[in-house]
């Protein structure tokens, strides 16, 4: 069992637990084997989206371990996520209704509109949808009580604040790249102005995205590929080296002493164990001070989502 993962309280009273597991990449019959050596090892916070293609074995997973009595419902903290073709609001109760479906679930504990720019099925832009239009849409569900929570991924602070002036239910959550090489210090203080917590995405650098393949048959993040990797950061390594810690173990713990929330994924049973294990030592102010004033001049971005180049919500426009 893990050490004691701590629990952030959402502005609507939601508990989140402050570890979860990720689950991009995490396809086929194994989906079932990793969330159940997930719920063994102490994760009680699950993260997918209808992206990932696997919300059919997590529910399987799921209904299996509650109907064994393994874990309650109530106990887990679920969040899904409308990809882009999902997101308008003419489309997304069904999306997410899709989505329960899927995952067996009455309800999900948070639901993300996965990217700001809406498209059509087929790919195509939909250029009069806008943030504020999506967020209506989540919104609604809110209502229906088909999510405990709403938020955001990968938008980006004027987009937030463009919501902030038409919400009326708050922004609970906003989900995107956050990592040592790329510390989003800008859209710390947006969400810490508007009360809204952050779930880190790549915090381990994600090497596993070296293997997704394009419709090219090219490695789709071939262009990243010369960006180092944080776990190999000769600061984290010493700090692990201190501790008697992974390198893995200090860049998420050193995240959520942030007050951010990780979502390390990891099909590997080990693995999976350290990534939770994060809480029987201290880490100081000072030194998680010391990770993020690291070597690298210029922020290292991994995710650009290229389908929304060029869509008018296009969060990355100003940095492509
Ligand atoms: P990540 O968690 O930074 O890295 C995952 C990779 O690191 C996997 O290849 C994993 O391989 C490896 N790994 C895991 N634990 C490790 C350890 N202790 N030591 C060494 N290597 C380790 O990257 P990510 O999967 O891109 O991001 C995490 C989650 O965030 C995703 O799974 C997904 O749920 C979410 N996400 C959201 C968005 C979004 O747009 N909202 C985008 C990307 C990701 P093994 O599986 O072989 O262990």
């Amino acid at each position: 069992m893990s050490s004691k993962v701590p629990i952030f309280t959402l502005s609507n009273a939601v508990r989140m637990p402050s570890v979860g597991l990720g689950t991009w990449q995490m396809t086929g019959d194994e989906g079932k084997t990793v969330i159940r050596n997930a719920i063994l090892a102490g994760y009680r916070h699950i993260d997918t989206a209808t992206l990932y293609q696997n919300e059919d074995q997590i529910g399987e997973a799921l209904a299996e371990l509650f109907a064994e009595g393994v874990v309650k419902r109530e106990d887990l903290f679920i969040t899904t996520k409308a990809f882009c073709h999902e997101v308008a609001p003419d489309v997304i109760e069904e999306a997410l209704r899709n989505s329960l479906k899927r995952l067996r679930l009455d309800y999900v504990d948070l639901y993300l509109a996965h990217i700001p720019a809406a498209t059509r099925e087929c790919g195509s832009h939909r250029t009069d949808v806008k943030v504020e239009d999506i967020w209506k849409g989540l919104e609604k569900l809110y209502s229906l009580g088909l999510t405990k929570s709403i938020g955001v991924s990968n938008f980006n602070e004027s987009q937030i604040e463009r919501i902030v002036k038409i919400q009326k239910v708050p922004i609970h959550v906003s989900q995107l790249e956050l990592h040592l090489y790329l510390p989003q210090k800008a859209h710390r203080e947006v969400c810490k102005k508007h009360n809204i917590i952050i779930t880190a995405y790549a915090t381990l650098g994600s090497p596993g995205r070296m293997s997704v393949i394009g419709a090219d048959g090219k490695p789709l993040f071939e262009f990243t590929k010369n960006i180092p990797n944080e776990l190999n950061d000769k600061n984290v390594k010493a700090l692990a080296q201190k501790y008697n810690k992974t390198p893995a173990q200090i860049l998420l713990r050193a995240t959520v002493e942030m007050g951010i929330v990780v979502i390390p994924k990891t099909t590997n049973p080990e693995r999976m164990k350290e990534n939770i294990n994060l809480f029987d030592f201290s880490i100081s102010k000072a030194e998680v001070n010391l990770l993020e004033a690291h070597e690298r001049s210029k922020p290292e971005r991994l995710f650009w989502w290229p389908n929304v180049a060029d869509h008018p919500e296009d969060p990355f426009a100003a940095e492509r």
